[in-house]
């Protein structure tokens, strides 16, 4: 069964922009999915309608047996927080060191008066020692986001989404900023949690490069709509 299915997804910005022209996947538990596509093809609008960040104009996301577009409030927030999310950029909060950072995205889960005085709980802790320890950080713990490169910072930023233990990993451009050895690190070790976890992730890239390389799963996405779906191996037509 599904974990995540996309039912005719139209997403349209303003009068006329078709980011989404009917798009319809289903994503099972387990995948690495890469969704490739050229700049304006989409893909950073299907990941947020998915969580939505954006409302679809048309469609249906159901994600773990619910639909997501009728849903808002506590029942919204709960199930964002099944939701991983990694970001191009980051999103760390930079004078802040590694650890809180990690810890960060716990807050939903957190009482507000114990997150305010860093009281986050000690298996919440342990457990984010271990993630970091996992994708080679154990040095830098203690230290400010800010002193760490690119590829470390992203390595933060997929042990924050992590230890919210969720069902899926969405991951937009998270290696566009990075040098290619930083960004061979990062796919290798989502590839190898998303194994590891059987987690299901899906990963926006605009290279095709490293969508062969790592994905299990290609889906190819060009003006809204799906022109390619299916293993590394079959994809012999640039997209
Ligand atoms: P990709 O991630 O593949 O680069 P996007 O989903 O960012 O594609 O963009 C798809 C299309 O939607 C583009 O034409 C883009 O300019 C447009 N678009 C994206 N976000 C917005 C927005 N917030 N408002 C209006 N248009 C948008
Ligand atoms: P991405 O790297 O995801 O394609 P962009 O650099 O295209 O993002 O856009 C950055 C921000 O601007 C995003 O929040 C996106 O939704 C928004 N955006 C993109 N295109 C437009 C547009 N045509 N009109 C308004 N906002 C847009």
């Amino acid at each position: 069964e599904a974990l995540l299915s996309i039912k005719d997804l139209v997403k349209v910005y303003g009068r006329d922009t078709r980011a989404l022209n009917g798009i319809s996947l289903d994503f099972y538990p387990g995948e690495f999915i890469v969704v490739i596509g050229p700049s304006g093809a989409g893909k950073s609008t299907l990941i947020r309608c998915i969580n939505r960040l954006v409302d679809p104009t048309e469609g249906a996301v159901v994600f773990d047996g619910q639909h997501m577009e009728n849903i808002k409030g506590r029942g919204l927030r709960e199930k964002r927080s099944k939701i991983g999310m990694i970001f191009q950029h980051y999103n760390l909060v930079s004078r802040t060191n590694v650890i809180k950072n990690v810890l960060h995205g716990q807050l939903s889960n957190t009482p507000l008066y114990k997150s305010l005085f860093g009281l986050y709980s000690q298996q919440d802790k342990q457990e984010a020692v271990e993630l970091l320890k996992k994708v080679g950080l154990e040095d830098q713990i203690y230290k400010r986001a800010d002193a760490l490169s690119g590829g470390q910072m992203q390595r933060v930023g997929i042990c924050r989404a992590l230890l919210q233990r969720p069902k899926i990993l969405l991951a937009d451009e998270p290696i566009a900023s990075l040098d290619p050895v930083s960004a061979n690190i990062v796919m290798q070790q989502l590839h190898n949690i998303s194994m590891e976890k059987q987690l299901t992730c899906v990963v926006n890239l605009h290279q095709v490069d490293y969508a062969k390389k790592y994905a299990t799963r290609i889906v190819g996405i060009k003006k809204g709509q799906v022109v390619f779906d299916g293993p590394p191996a079959n994809l012999t037509e640039p997209i």
